[in-house]
């Protein structure tokens, strides 16, 4: 029998957010039939958006849809899911997800997972979960019908982009007038560093930088470069950035295009953090360091002489 996936595909201005490519491709990690459901406005253009990376799109229509609000999108979601009762509807471990995931699993009397780095399928939905401020995995298994759970971003390969699927208007009444909350306004706070887990570069540091100050030459080259700062734990620990830096084990999982790892040693609780990256620099003065077995290009040597000759080259 076919295993149906859903995934709730976030947007805004009429936009897809780029996460909704890999939380399809979550999806065809443990289903063989993805569908996106997207809660919008007749004649937005979100759900063809959407159709390149799933096998169906289930559009849900309302003008009281337009903006974001967990009470109308679940009374959407909900009503369908009891039509079609799918195997697991997943969201990404965002503000959309964070919100709505928990609101979806009490109306549907389903499990929840949050915050997982990889599905399994084992007579129900199985997911391996950062837990304790992502110090320790988890791995736990939903024995609900139907599972609800949020991915981390980064984590998951997305899914490639391939025939559009089939676009269809799913009948679900939306009563507006049972609204709990509503959507006044929305206005664009000012934008301040890069999400990590999104950027398409990202340079990180550590320990071997030194200390705070020396720490700069870090930030320094992601804004030479266009890309965002990162850290290993240490840097966290002793202060020098803040947690959300973090990328590993009890941090975030980043899969950039382009990642620097400037004096990172290479434990392996860091590198289950970026293994995946599509291109690996790593600049050690240490030849041994283990980051030079993931590393696609190694440079043997001091950051502090080669990082400022590469800044200086990107800014001639
Ligand atoms: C439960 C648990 C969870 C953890 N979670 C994480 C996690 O999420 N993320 C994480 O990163 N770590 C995590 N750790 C810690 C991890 O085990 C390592 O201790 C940590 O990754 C090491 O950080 P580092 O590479 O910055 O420092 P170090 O291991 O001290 O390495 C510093 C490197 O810099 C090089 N260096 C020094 N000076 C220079 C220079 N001038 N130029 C070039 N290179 C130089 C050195 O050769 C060395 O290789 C966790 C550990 C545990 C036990």
């Amino acid at each position: 029998m076919s295993r149906s996936i859903w995934i709730v595909a976030e947007h805004q201005d009429d936009n897809l957010h780029t996460g909704a490519a890999e939380l399809a491709g979550a999806a065809r990690s443990v289903g063989d039939h993805v569908a996106a459901v997207v809660c919008c406005e007749a004649g937005s253009t979100v759900p063809a958006q959407a159709a390149p990376f799933v096998d169906q799109v289930l559009v849900i229509e309302n003008a009281a849809l337009s903006g974001y609000t967990a009470g109308l999108w679940a009374q959407g979601i909900v009503g369908l899911a009891k039509e079609s009762a799918p195997a697991a509807i997943l969201l990404p471990h965002a503000p959309l997800g964070r919100d709505l995931a928990p609101l979806l699993a009490a109306r549907l009397d389903a499990g929840l997972l949050t915050d997982c780095l990889e599905l399994q399928w084992e007579e129900g939905l199985v997911g391996l979960r950062s837990v304790h401020r992502r110090k320790l995995v988890s791995r736990e298994r939903v024995a609900t019908p139907i599972a609800i759970a949020t991915c981390q971003r980064g984590a998951f390969a997305a899914s490639p982009a391939g025939d559009a699927a089939a676009i269809e208007t799913a009948s679900v009444a939306i009563d507006d007038t049972a609204a709990r909350t509503r959507l006044l306004s929305m206005e664009r706070a000012e934008v301040g560093e890069g999400s990590i887990t999104e950027a398409e570069i990202v340079v990180a540091g550590g320990r071997g930088l030194g200390d705070a100050e020396k720490f700069a030459l870090v930030q320094e080259l992601a804004d030479a470069v266009g890309g965002v700062m990162g850290a290993s734990r240490p840097v966290v620990d002793q202060g020098w950035v803040p947690h959300d830096r973090q990328i590993g084990s009890s941090g975030v999982t980043v899969r950039p295009r382009l990642y620097f790892a400037l004096g990172i040693s290479g434990a392996v609780q860091h590198v289950v953090g970026m293994r995946e990256s599509d291109v690996i620099v790593a600049i050690n003065k240490d030849p041994k360091a283990p980051i030079f077995e993931y590393a696609h290009y190694g440079i043997a040597d001091d950051v502090f002489k080669v990082v400022p000759a590469v800044i200086a080259n990107l800014n001639s």
